[in-house]
């Protein structure tokens, strides 16, 4: 017997048409040089349209990728809507990739209209030759950009000006593309993960769902993360749904400007990788802001250190850690305390909150003996291989024919290493390829860097196995010290500050002091660089 409810689509087209129609006073606020640019759902919604006309009249079709090259503004967010909701593929370029990655990724996805934000026109210029299926530039920005070598191009504004305020969106497939994205991808080529509107939908819900990032219209949403990474961890499109309001922070991330307009605009919520946190802390140290409306701090991409929960936490800012990839468009777990461990002691309820967590609903996980393929027990202690499935979760990459392995049996093989408690929340131990491996025995790489960012003399930390004669690979941590600590802490210091905290074999055998932890194009770690620089350092 079938169901008798509505098949009703479930595409970008609903949430459009709600926070345009109920929630028309809404304010979006971009962060620019001097005052921010402030508008109305309404006043995007109009624009929205505007524009999906503009890409209909420049021969914009069903399925063609229209890629963005641009900051998080709200020009990128009418670019969110509008191109999916007519039918298009919105391809949000990571404009921190190295020019080859670029290339590849523009010419696999074959890109037919970019849409560049003008101070990063120089950046698109030194490629322009080698993009052969983009045939129009539209540039954004408030200043006359030269776009010489960009052509043909257009100016936003002139591009949208005079169009129609008002679009009959098309009947859509809600199985059908709406955005993509490619992986920062470590190894061989990225890999293109095309989301279609039914994901975004449902990951929309799982976002607003009060067991993830609970939004509501009364929230204030100030994503940080980009827009080019895994869809701004979905914050603007939930947020539509939502009718949040929704700040951006155009190119400015620094902490002072992150604090300042936290406190200007009433943020409820924002979003960002540990980095942003970890500076925004360094400042909270030094001088006082009124951040008194920020219930959640959504901190993910790489592992938020236990020390900086606590730290945020004495100022009374939570930090909701979440884990999630671009291949689960991004958020599939957080962690949260539940209403049985409200009374445990706050060390104990810190450690919990510093878990990746829960898996939202809509999502489900298994954690797989590398080796058997079998589940691990939810002991805590046993490794494997975390693995997800869910509504919003790849099921391939792009035109890609090697990485069906990575979809083994309707699973996505995440490369995340985990431990389950019995409480079923994933504790990530570290990526599979970072593990350091020492006489046979796993080290956890991510969980030493937790702890030594725990050091009241360190800022941030890093720890990457280096060759060793005897044990196979030996954990060497890299470390940088707080700005007033420098010169000030040494090797020694740190070992002894971990000897009473881990067991003796998972000792780092050496500690260097750098003055950066290099990062790669969406804020994380770069083992590579590390591993690279230090792999004939003698331990
Ligand atoms: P990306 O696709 O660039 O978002 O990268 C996804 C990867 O980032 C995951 O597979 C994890 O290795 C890592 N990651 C994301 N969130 C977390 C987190 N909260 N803790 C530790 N690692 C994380």
């Amino acid at each position: 017997m079938q169901g008798l409810m509505m098949d009703y689509p479930l595409t970008l087209q609903h949430a459009f048409h709600r926070v345009t129609h109920l929630f028309p006073r809404k304010e979006i606020v971009t962060q620019t040089e001097s005052e921010p640019h402030r508008y109305t759902y309404a006043d995007w919604g109009r624009r929205v349209m505007q524009l999906a006309h503009a890409l209909k009249k420049a021969g914009v079709g069903d399925g063609d990728r229209v890629a963005t090259f641009a900051w998080n503004t709200y020009r990128h967010f009418e670019l969110y809507y509008a191109v999916p909701c007519m039918g298009a593929v919105l391809h949000t370029l990571n404009i921190r990739l190295f020019a080859d990655q670029l290339v590849y990724i523009v010419n696999d996805a074959a890109d037919k209209v970019m849409f560049v934000d003008g101070d990063l026109v120089p950046i698109v210029e030194k490629l322009v030759d080698q993009l052969p299926t983009v045939q129009l530039y539209v540039i954004m920005g408030d200043a006359p950009y030269a776009t010489g070598r960009l052509r043909p191009s257009i100016d936003y504004e002139t591009f949208i000006a005079d169009q129609p305020t008002t679009f009959t969106w098309p009947d859509l497939d809600e199985n059908s593309a709406a955005a993509m994205c490619y992986t920062s991808g470590t190894t061989g080529n990225p890999k293109g993960v095309v989301y279609s509107h039914r994901s975004i939908f449902l990951h929309s819900m799982g976002v607003g769902h009060v067991e993830g990032m609970a939004l509501s219209e009364r929230d204030v949403v100030f994503p940080i993360v980009p827009m080019f990474h895994a869809n701004a961890w979905g914050f603007p499109h939930a947020a539509a749904f939502s009718g949040s309001k929704v700040v951006l922070p155009g190119r400015f991330s620094d902490p002072l400007r992150v604090a300042r307009v936290i406190e200007q605009e009433r943020v409820t919520i924002t979003a960002g990788v540990p980095t942003i946190w970890i500076g925004l802390l360094s400042l909270l140290e030094k001088e006082r802001f009124d951040l008194s409306t920020l219930r959640a701090i959504a901190a993910g991409g790489s592992a938020a250190p236990q020390a900086l929960i606590e730290g945020l936490q004495r100022h009374n800012i939570p930090i909701i850690h979440a884990w999630g990839m671009t291949e689960t468009s991004p958020l599939a777990s957080l962690s949260r305390l539940r209403s049985y461990q409200l009374d445990l002691s706050p060390d104990e309820q810190f450690r919990i909150r510093a878990r990746q967590g829960t898996v939202i609903p809509g999502v489900e996980f298994r954690v797989v003996d590398m080796e058997s393929g079998q589940e691990v027990p939810w002991d805590n202690q046993t490794f494997g291989e975390l693995q997800v499935r869910g509504p919003w979760v790849a099921r391939a990459y792009y035109k890609d024919t090697e990485s069906a392995s990575k979809f083994a049996d309707g699973w996505l093989r995440t490369g995340d290493v985990a431990v389950v408690d019995d409480d079923g929340s994933i504790q990530l131990v570290d990526r599979t390829k970072d593990l350091v491996k020492s006489g046979g025995e796993w080290i956890s790489s991510v969980e030493l860097e937790g702890l030594i960012m725990g050091h009241p003399k360190v800022l941030e930390a890093c720890v990457i196995g280096i060759p060793h004669a005897k044990w196979g690979e030996r954990p060497l941590a890299c470390v940088v010290p707080k700005p007033d600590a420098l010169d000030q802490v040494s090797k020694e210091e740190i070992l002894d500050y971990l000897r009473a905290r881990v067991a003796k074999w998972w000792l780092p055998d050496d500690v260097v002091f750098i003055e950066a932890v290099p990062k790669t194009s969406v804020g994380k770690f770069d083992k590579k660089v590390l591993r690279t620089q230090y792999e004939m350092h003698s331990l």
